[in-house]
């Protein structure tokens, strides 16, 4: 901690993980003895680089890039690059140490990893953001390759922005190597289901905590932060289970569609038009747009939220309470903060953390790096199987996890050991410590 300062979301992310792995410190202390905790935290390699590049009027811009290669014992480094102008050196080191324990509980060879920019995609045209990915690549293609490390999407790095990165990647070093990166295009290597892996993974695994208890997604409302990649294929899966998915927002607010989210008008304006929430509103009657609120205040049973970090505090947990939510499914990376995910606990709503709800898509990716190896191509059924299956077993052995670690239907506990567990034994056995 100390060699971190002023990165609060970093030590957050570190303080959930290792106050949840106590009790497996506890009865295994060869863990502690080892010193696999403390490598544990520390990455294995920083890349911080510069990224200059050319706007449409000829003015010179310098961004700048990282990529945190976190931890290679299970694989090669794996996780998502995100293009948004928050990003900054800690939010880089919480999403990449989060990605280790959810790659790991995927049960798939993959290691952590993160990277991305403080560059702000919104308002620059196709241009733009080709040069700046063309630039940011001309940096990191050195540290990349399929058996190095191999990044994919995130907050602002979607099909377009992928596009651009592998072709680069492919330029500099004369290879089309597929299995560099994922969530490539279905034409040139992309598996199928990729886009769609993180939200409809989110909608499994809530239905496997609902089965718990005997529930089910079919007829119940459900409310979805974001309006990206995860948030509408959140969406689309609760409609195609019966639920109704009624809100979706971005940065300038929320929606509410009591009829049921349009997904078809939700990713004409989102993937195509790349619009903004409001212009859904004015295409369809009987749906409204909120500003100056909070898309928690909407009643639901469910509540998925998949935009980004600590954006459903304290104060929103209590109302999802009051309005008698149920259960929680975290589609985007530490959406909500550690004291609403206590107060939740406590009032007994069903909590999944993200490293658990939301691996869908990069146990997805692994798929996609396997059928690269081998030069397959799987039909969409085929792939969205393999994800449910992996959807389950991941819920099980979170479950399965927190039972034995004396917190039953404790998810933040179960994923939190059980991905410590696998690691933390690679990392023994190879002597990396
Ligand atoms: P997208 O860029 O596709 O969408 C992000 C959405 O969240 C947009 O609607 C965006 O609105 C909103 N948003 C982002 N930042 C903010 C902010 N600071 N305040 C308000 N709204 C914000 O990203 P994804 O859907 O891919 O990612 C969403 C979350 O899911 C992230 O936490 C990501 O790490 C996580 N995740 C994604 C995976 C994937 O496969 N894509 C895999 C696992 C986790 P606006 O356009 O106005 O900024």
């Amino acid at each position: 901690v100390a060699r971190s300062t002023g990165e609060p979301e970093f030590h957050q992310a570190l303080r959930e993980v290792l106050e949840s792995i106590a009790p497996v410190v506890e009865r295994h202390p060869e863990y502690l003895e080892t010193g696999v905790v403390e490598g544990l935290v520390e990455p294995e390699r920083q890349i911080m680089f510069r990224v200059p590049w050319v706007d449409d009027q000829g003015t010179v811009h310098v961004n700048r890039g990282y990529r945190v290669q976190y931890n290679s014992a299970l694989g090669p480094y794996k996780g998502g690059l995100r293009f948004h102008p928050s990003v900054n050196l800690g939010i880089i080191k919480f999403l990449g140490f989060e990605q280790i324990f959810k790659n790991a509980l995927t049960g798939q060879g993959i290691g952590g990893a993160k990277g991305g920019s403080d560059f702000d995609p919104h308002g620059r045209s196709n241009s733009e953001i080709m040069r700046f990915c063309q630039s940011f690549m001309s940096e990191l293609y050195r540290h990349l390759g399929e058996h190095t490390d191999v990044p994919a999407g995130d907050i602002g790095v979607g099909a377009r922005e992928i596009g651009f990165l592998f072709g680069q990647y492919r330029r500099l070093t004369n290879r089309h190597e597929s299995g560099m990166f994922t969530g490539k295009g279905v034409l040139w290597g992309g598996a199928q289901v990729r886009t769609e892996a993180t939200g409809y993974g989110a909608v499994y695994f809530m239905e496997e905590m609902l089965a718990t208890k005997n529930e089910g997604i079919e007829g119940k409302t459900a409310i979805v932060s974001g309006s990206g990649n995860v948030a509408i294929y959140a969406i689309e899966k609760i409609q195609q289970l019966g639920g109704r998915a009624i809100t979706a927002s971005d940065s300038s607010g929320y929606i509410v569609d009591e009829a049921g989210i349009d997904v078809e008008l939700l990713k004409q304006v989102k993937e195509v038009e790349r619009g903004r929430v409001s212009d859904y509103v004015s295409r369809r009657p009987g749906s409204r747009l909120i500003t100056d609120g909070r898309v928690w205040d909407v009643p639901a049973q469910l509540a998925f939220p998949s935009a980004t970090q600590n954006e459903l505090l304290l104060s929103d947990a209590q109302r999802l309470i009051a309005n008698g939510v149920i259960a929680v499914s975290e589609g985007a990376n530490m959406p909500t903060t550690p004291d609403a995910v206590e107060l939740l606990q406590e009032a007994g709503v069903l909590f999944a953390p993200g490293k658990a709800a939301n691996a869908g898509g990069v146990a997805t990716s692994a798929l996609e790096m396997s059928q690269n190896a081998s030069r397959q191509r799987w039909d969409f059924s085929q792939s969205e199987d393999r994800l449910h299956s992996i959807m389950k077993d991941v819920h099980r052995s979170a479950y399965e996890a927190a039972e034995h670690y004396g917190a039953p239907g404790n998810y933040v506990v179960g994923a939190n050991a059980a991905g410590f567990r696998r690691v933390a034994d690679a990392m023994i056995a190879q002597g990396l410590i």
